[in-house]
């Protein structure tokens, strides 16, 4: 049986000790220093991958409130006035934003910006229809 190398921070075996990891970029012939850096920005760069995560998570947040909110405030008119022209555009406004939380787990960026915008120009609009 052969004698393999594993890498220390992604455990990819190699039969040769090579000079780096091809996978994760680990110096395997660097200087003692050299890997306590590596391993010091590998470090750094999965805390700010899991604050970045958590800030997703408050952004899906608040994208399912103010949805839920839409939707709420649709189903409260209906019950208080049936016969009442309600407006469905609260609840596919509601039901949009909802969407778009799912959606931020998958392209955050995208789905706050857009989202960020339908809301922003809603906003514009209703000013508008006000004076
Ligand atoms: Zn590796």
């Amino acid at each position: 049986m052969e004698t393999t190398v594993v890498c220390t921070i992604c455990n990819t075996s190699y039969a040769l000790e090579p000079k780096v990891c091809s996978k994760c970029e680990y110096p395997f012939s660097a200087s003692e220093k050299d890997k306590s850096t590596f391993v010091g920005q590998l470090f750094r760069k999965k805390l700010i991958i899991e604050e970045t995560k958590d800030k997703i998570k408050r952004a899906q947040k608040i994208l399912w409130v103010i949805g839920g909110i839409n939707v709420l405030y649709f189903l409260v008119l209906l019950s208080l006035n049936p016969t009442l022209n309600v407006n469905v555009l609260d609840l596919l406004l509601g039901l949009v934003f909802i969407g778009f939380g799912f959606y931020a787990s998958k392209k955050p960026f995208r789905a706050i910006s857009i989202s960020l915008t339908l809301l922003l120009s809603l906003y514009f609009f209703s000013a508008l229809a006000i004076r």
